[in-house]
């Protein structure tokens, strides 16, 4: 699949009005791997008029004509995998296994929500008259407006568009500036799949103009964010003066608890996969190793062996397990937090520092005896940086878990059943983990509380945030 430098509106691939462009890098080298055009607010007009306009006809196509393009996108997805996975290591970094396992994620979501699209149910609601019938129906909410991440180029806008073609709805995706290729190839899947133009609009620009468009402009009725809690909060603030539907995924500070009687096996597992996928670059990584005192050390040892296995390098080469970071700020943001930590009296057990292969490379690295006042305490490192805290009973465990505005993902390990649901009570967070440190799925809900977000991604739940319901009152009936 080739690399896409133009933007997609309308289904026609076009220049910035203005012709202006930025650079994209390869972060694994460097280099300038091509220009993508920098789009500003004519551009984001003219693609919500595109997506209004097909608003009308797409969300009349009906549910079977709806599901088999939808469904058609994941064939396209998936017929496209290898290369669509090439596409994204080379902009954002990942190893190619990782990359091409993204494809797959984002496709599922295509395959699923083809199949949501015939259970868009309403209700009749029994009435307490008997000449009255209450009807509810449910209707797409019209244009959306979708701002996605670098962390998955792929699966990011999937899970939004998918779920908003699936209720009726267009849309008009602008996504990270460092990984839009990705997202433009959307573009392409779109056309091979048969989505009428105008129905999906990918651009690329810059993201304070085009966001100042979606919220101001009245043909767009929603937007879909998802990134971090500061800019969140402020898209949200700027779509409410509007009163624009907003969903939210947002940042997170997941802890990852390992109680006395966890398999540490699996616990440390789960807590490698949670940590360093993606080089610690997901919202939902463990950003806090909460372990009770009577298997730290010897989780500490188990958990530092698998994380010296880690193979670091450049993503398209055979056998690398973590790639660059995103950018310098990453890197800075993840010494940073080293750094703090051990002047507070943190141990460095592996890593530490920026890796030997320099640019953007950093060590994997675990850090012990991290005190609680550390900055990686209460801030997300978004890094391969693996930080254990100490704890001695289980009330603890859930007040220092829950001692944060996050509110995204959380993991336990533990062989106690009634620890384990006592935990899914307690821990203020909108998806846990027990005994597993994957949770992400097309057929679950995914979304956070608290600074986390608002609204859920996938499953049966993640059609509903692109839905309105409306009301009608059948009177006159004779009885
Ligand atoms: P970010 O800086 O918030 O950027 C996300 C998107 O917002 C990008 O497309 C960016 O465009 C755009 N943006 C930047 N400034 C904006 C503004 N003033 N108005 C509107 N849009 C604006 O986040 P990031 O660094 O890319 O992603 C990392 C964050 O995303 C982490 O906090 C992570 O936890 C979170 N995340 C959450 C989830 C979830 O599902 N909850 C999933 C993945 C990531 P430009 O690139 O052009 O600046």
């Amino acid at each position: 699949m080739d690399k896409r430098q133009q933007v997609f509106i309308d289904g026609q691939w076009r220049d910035a009005a203005d012709r202006a462009t930025f650079d994209v890098l390869n972060p694994a080298t460097g280099d300038v791997i091509g220009t993508a055009p920098m789009c500003g607010r004519p551009d984001t007009a003219l693609a919500i008029d595109a997506a209004h306009k097909a608003f009308l006809t797409w969300r009349e196509a009906g549910s079977e004509a709806r599901a088999q393009i939808i469904y058609r996108m994941y064939e396209c997805l998936m017929d496209h995998q290898v290369a669509l996975g090439a596409l994204l290591t080379e902009e954002m970094g990942k190893p190619l296994a990782e990359a091409k396992g993204e494809v797959a994620f984002g496709a599922k979501f295509f395959k699923w929500f083809a199949e949501e699209t015939r259970r868009v149910y309403g209700d009749v609601i029994p009435s307490p008259w008997p000449d009255k019938r209450i009807v509810v129906t449910k209707h797409p909410v019209g244009v959306v407006g979708a701002i996605t991440p670098w962390n998955f180029p792929n699966s990011m806008i999937a899970r939004k568009l998918a779920a908003a073609l699936a209720a009726g709805c267009t849309m008009v995706v602008k996504p990270a500036s460092q990984t839009p290729y990705s997202a433009l190839a959307y573009g392409d899947i779109a056309e091979e799949a048969g989505v009428p133009p105008g129905v999906v609009n990918i651009l690329t620009g810059r993201a304070s103009e085009i966001a100042a468009e979606m919220c101001e402009n009245p043909k767009l009725r929603k937007i879909s964010f998802t990134g971090s809690t500061e800019v969140g909060k402020r898209l949200a603030a700027q779509a409410g003066a509007h009163m624009k539907r907003v969903s939210m995924e947002l940042g997170g500070n997941a802890p990852f608890i390992v109680f006395d009687d966890a398999d540490l096996d699996a616990a440390v597992e789960g807590a490698m996969i949670s940590k360093f996928r993606n080089a610690g670059q997901t919202c939902v990584c463990a950003n806090r190793v909460l372990v009770q005192s009577g298997v730290y050390d010897q989780f500490a040892e188990k958990l530092g062996a698998a994380v010296r296995a880690l193979k670091v390098g450049n993503g398209v080469e055979a056998g690398v397990t973590q790639g660059p970071l995103i950018d310098e700020a990453a890197v800075d943001k993840a010494r940073e937090h080293i750094t703090d930590a051990t002047s507070l009296g943190a141990e460095v057990q592996v890593g530490g520092d920026s890796h030997e292969l320099g640019g953007l490379y950093f060590q994997p690295t675990l850090l012990t005896n991290v005190p609680r006042n550390a900055k990686i305490f209460s801030e997300e490192t978004f890094g391969p940086v693996a930080p254990l805290f100490r704890f001695e009973t289980e009330e603890e465990a859930i007040a220092m878990a829950n001692d944060t505005e996050y509110g995204l993902a959380c993991y336990a390990y533990t062989a106690d059943l009634g620890r384990a649901w006592r935990l899914m009570d307690k821990l203020e967070y909108g998806m846990v983990g027990v005994n597993e440190g994957l949770v992400s799925t097309e057929v679950a809900p995914f979304g956070g509380v608290k600074d986390s977000g608002l609204g859920n991604e996938g499953s049966k739940y993640g059609v509903d945030d692109y839905l309105d319901i409306k009301y009608s009152l059948i009177g006159g009936l004779k009885t």
